[in-house]
C-alpha cells in the first residue's frame, strides 16, 4: 500500500467501467482538471471535445519534474490500483489514485440496470443546440443515453446567455461546442459527434449516413422548413421523432411525437392541418442568435424549459420503449401524440382556460395526401 504524500491533494482517475482499465497503456495521456478548493485532480483517459481541458497525466512517464505543464502527473498501473506521482504547482505529490466509474455518478437512478444498459446503447440525434436542444442533450446524459449527435451551426452569443446552459465564458463558440464540453463533465465517457454546419447542404447518403446511427431524432429548432426535412429523413429511414416548440412568451408550448412502422401521422401531416396559435412576427427562442432575432416578448426560461422537461421525458420513454418495467413508457399512445402544454400564465392564450392546462389533442391521420408519409405520388404533379 502506497501512503500518500502531501495530504492536501487527491487524485482521481474517472473510468467507464472495470474492462477500460486496458485503456490504460504506457503513453496513454489523462485529460482533466485541477480543482483547488478541494485539491481534487481528476485525470481520465477519454480524450475532451474541443481539447477543452488539458492532459494531466501519462500512463508510465518519466519521473520527476521536466515537463512543461506543471500539473502532469505520472501514472502507474499495478493490477487494479493505479498509483500517481507528480507536482501541483511547486508542492510534490505521490499516492494512490481513486478510481472512479461511470456507475458511481448514476448511483441514484430511477432505472434498473436493464434499462440503464438500454440508454447507455442508444443514440439520439439533436438538431439544434439552442435553449431547447442544449438542455435535451445535457439532460439525456443525465439520464444515461451513451452518444448524441449535435447539428447546429449557430455560435453562441451574450442574448442566449439568459435561455441557454452555456455562460458568459462560452460566448464565440459554436452552440454545438458549449454543450459537448458540459456532456464531458457530466460523463466523459459519453460519446459526442458535433456538426457546426447546416448537414442538409451535405449529399442525400451523407445526410442518410447520420440519421441512421441515430435511435431518437429530436427537432429542437422552431423553424418549421428544418423541421419538415428532418420529419422527411426520419419518416423515410424508421427513426422515431421527437419535435417541440414554445408559442409566444413561452406562455405555453407542444410536444409531438411519431414513432416509425405504427401508422401514426408524421409531423407534415400535422403542419398541414392544425391552426397554429397567432404570433407576432417570427419567434423562436430556441434558435434565436441575438436581440434582432426576438420581434415579440422572449419567454421566460423556466417557462421555455417547462415544455422542454416534458420533450425530454417523452424522449426516454421512447427510447426505453421494449423496457418491461419503465414506468415511461406509460406515457406512449398511438392516439396521445400531440400534446399541448399550457405553463402557468396560460391562462386565455390560445386553447388553455387555466394555469398548467396540459392536454392530449387528438390528431387526425396519417393523411392520406400527406407529401411524406401519405399515398401521395409525386409524379402526379408533372402530368
Ligand atoms: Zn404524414
Amino acid at each position: 500500500m502506497v501512503t500518500r504524500i502531501n495530504p492536501k491533494f487527491n487524485c482521481k482517475v474517472f473510468l467507464k467501467d472495470k474492462a477500460d482499465m486496458k485503456l490504460l497503456k504506457s503513453g496513454t495521456r489523462l485529460y482533466g482538471q485541477f480543482v483547488e478548493s478541494t485539491g481534487s485532480i481528476f485525470m481520465m483517459p477519454y480524450r475532451p471535445p474541443y481539447d477543452c481541458l488539458p492532459w494531466l497525466g501519462i500512463v508510465n512517464g518519466k519521473t520527476g519534474h521536466e515537463n512543461e505543464n506543471p500539473l502532469l502527473m505520472n501514472v502507474y498501473i499495478d493490477g487494479d490500483s493505479i498509483t500517481t506521482a507528480g507536482f501541483v504547482g511547486k508542492q510534490h505529490f505521490e499516492g494512490p489514485a481513486e478510481i472512479v466509474y461511470k456507475s458511481a455518478a448514476y448511483a441514484r437512478t430511477p432505472f434498473n440496470n436493464d434499462d440503464m444498459k438500454t440508454l447507455w446503447n442508444k443514440t439520439v440525434l439533436i438538431f439544434g443546440a439552442g435553449t431547447g436542444g442544449s438542455k435535451i442533450a445535457l439532460e439525456l446524459i443525465r439520464a444515461g443515453v451513451g452518444k448524441v449527435i449535435l447539428v447546429d451551426f449557430d455560435r453562441l452569443d451574450y442574448a442566449n446567455i439568459s435561455r441557454h446552459e452555456g455562460d458568459l465564458f462560452d460566448v464565440g463558440k459554436p452552440k454545438v461546442q458549449v454543450v459537448a464540453e458540459r456532456i464531458y463533465r457530466i460523463n466523459p465517457a459519453v460519446q459526442v459527434e458535433t456538426y457546426t454546419e447546416d448537414i442538409f447542404d451535405r449529399s442525400f447518403d451523407e445526410i442518410n449516413a447520420i440519421f441512421e446511427k441515430a435511435d431518437a431524432v429530436v427537432a429542437a429548432t422552431d423553424k418549421t422548413a428544418p423541421q419538415l426535412q428532418i420529419n422527411e429523413f426520419a419518416h423515410r429511414l424508421g427513426i422515431p421523432l421527437i419535435a417541440g416548440g414554445c408559442y409566444e412568451e413561452a406562455l405555453g408550448g407542444e410536444v409531438f411525437y411519431t414513432l416509425p412502422g405504427e401508422k401514426m401521422p408524421c409531423l407534415a401531416c400535422l403542419r398541414g392541418g392544425m391552426k397554429q396559435p397567432e404570433q407576432k412576427g417570427e419567434i423562436d427562442y430556441s434558435t434565436a442568435s441575438g436581440p434582432q432575432d426576438y420581434q415579440g416578448q422572449p419567454g421566460l426560461h423556466a417557462a421555455v424549459d417547462f415544455v422542454t422537461c416534458i420533450e425530454i421525458q417523452i424522449c426516454l420513454a421512447i427510447l426505453l420503449r421494449e423496457s418491461k418495467t419503465s414506468k415511461l413508457t406509460a406515457m406512449l399512445h398511438l392516439k396521445r401524440n400531440f400534446l399541448l402544454i399550457g405553463g402557468a400564465m396560460a391562462q386565455g392564450f390560445y386553447r388553455f382556460r387555466k394555469p398548467f392546462d396540459i392536454f392530449y389533442q387528438p390528431l387526425n391521420g396519417p393523411k392520406k395526401n400527406c407529401v411524406v408519409c401519405g399515398e401521395f405520388n409525386p409524379e402526379e404533379l408533372l402530368t
